[in-house]
């Protein structure tokens, strides 16, 4: 049996800064992975490029039943911390929108870095390692295809449910239920939405279009791109818009934000202009969206042939246009899991179990969820970060 001080289950973001961490503090870490390179998310993450932060991070990026967990963790590591070591490596990175940070080159020199890091820690890591049992007797003992390994601190860091093509399993969440810990309910978040049969037909030849529009959902809202797909909508808006939605909500979707709509109407109609409804919004929308928007909402004709209370009823219908999704697309293509370990069983200011001393999870696996822009990864570094202060 081989003995360590820390084993790691996951060599994912959180995993590996945890290992970084923990093994500068003299401790000797082992990581366990079961994929065949470190930090197979990290490496498609951002397009390729790792949107590895977000200088605007804080608490109100994240949702969670407990809103105040992550603020602990966020304190102690923040953006500059990330930025500091990235500059260590000579990482280059660019700001673009909204504070989101990404590499110039390719997110490769983020993981080249952790590896790096890792190294000089003293850290070992074992790919290719499949876990087939793990219980705890005075210390924890995990058996795997490749033996038995031993340690006093056990860390899961193994991530959420999503894209298990490329490594994400539930076993953080099994292993959090065979020491009695709870586990909120899962959903994929982060994802595009499934239009209903009857919405299918209409607008599913509009696949390929986007738009600038506003997403609001209870009340919730995000602006950027909406992009309409072959099975419903997708783009970041509405990516960030599908972590709030649940099953049988409504959204609505503004389509022309900024411009007053009605104002443009009234001024046609005082000009006599005998424009037809659809063409007039094509000045505004992509024109196959204005006709179909058209067909499905209204009864277009020429603008001179409402009246002002129809115009105004049809402004509002382009400012506040719903759509009932069926459902959201799987965890085959969710970028993130909404929900995990309940945070109430750990610690927020080491990660450690409240029940089980010495077992600690980190990142993506816990109830603590980013909206898009750089922030799950930031939740990975810092929880990943604090964990490896105490495990
Ligand atoms: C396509 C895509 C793009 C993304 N882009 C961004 C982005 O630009 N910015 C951002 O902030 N977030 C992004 N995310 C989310 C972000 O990548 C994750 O939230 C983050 O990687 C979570 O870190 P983690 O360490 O908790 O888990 P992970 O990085 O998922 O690591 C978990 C590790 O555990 C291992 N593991 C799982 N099960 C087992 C098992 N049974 N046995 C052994 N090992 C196991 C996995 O192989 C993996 O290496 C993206 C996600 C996806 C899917």
């Amino acid at each position: 049996m081989f003995k360590k001080d820390v084993i790691i289950i996951g060599a994912g973001a959180s995993g590996m800064m945890c290992a970084i961490e923990s093994g500068k503090r003299g401790r000797s870490v082992l990581v366990l992975d079961h994929a065949d390179q470190i930090g197979k998310k990290i490496r498609i993450s951002g397009g390729g490029r790792c949107n590895f932060t977000n200088i605007n991070a804080s608490s109100t990026n994240f949702i969670s039943d407990n809103p105040h967990f992550c603020k602990s963790a966020l304190s102690r590591f923040g953006p500059c911390d990330f930025i500091a070591l990235l500059e260590k490596h000579g990482v280059q990175y660019e700001e673009r929108e909204e504070g989101q940070l990404f590499c110039v080159k390719d997110s490769g020199e983020i993981i080249k870095m952790l590896e790096k890091e890792s190294n000089d820690a003293g850290v070992t890591i074992i790919l290719k390692c499949q876990i087939n049992d793990l219980k705890k007797e005075e210390a924890f003992i995990i058996s795997t295809n490749n033996g038995i390994f031993q340690s006093e601190s056990l860390v899961i860091a193994t991530g959420g449910l999503s894209y298990p093509r490329i490594g994400a399993s539930g076993i953080g969440h099994k292993i959090a239920k065979q020491f009695g810990l709870k586990v909120t309910g899962m959903k994929p978040a982060l994802v595009p939405f499934i239009f209903s049969k009857k919405d299918l037909k209409i607008f599913g030849e509009l696949s390929g279009i986007s738009i600038d529009g506003i997403i609001k959902c209870k009340k919730f809202e995000f602006r950027g791109s909406i992009l309409f797909t072959h099975r419903g909508l997708s783009g970041p808006a509405i990516l960030q818009i599908s972590s709030y939605w649940r099953e049988g909500d409504t959204i609505v979707i503004d389509l022309l934000p900024g411009i007053d709509i009605f104002g443009i109407f009234i001024e046609k109609q005082q000009n006599r202009s005998k424009i037809d409804m659809h063409t007039l919004l094509s000045e505004f929308l992509p024109s196959r969206l204005a006709k179909i928007w058209c067909t499905s909402n209204i009864q277009s004709k020429p603008v001179n042939q409402y009246n002002e209370k129809e115009l105004k009823k049809i402004a509002f219908q382009i400012h506040n246009w719903e759509i009932k999704p069926d459902t959201t697309e799987d965890f085959k293509t969710a970028e993130v899991t909404l929900g995990g370990i309940d945070t109430s069983e750990l610690s927020s200011k080491t990660m450690e179990s409240k029940k089980v001393k010495g077992l600690y999870f980190t990142g993506e696996v816990l109830d603590v969820t980013g909206q898009l822009g750089g922030y799950n990864l930031h939740w990975a570094w810092a929880s990943g970060f604090v964990a490896g202060q105490y495990a």
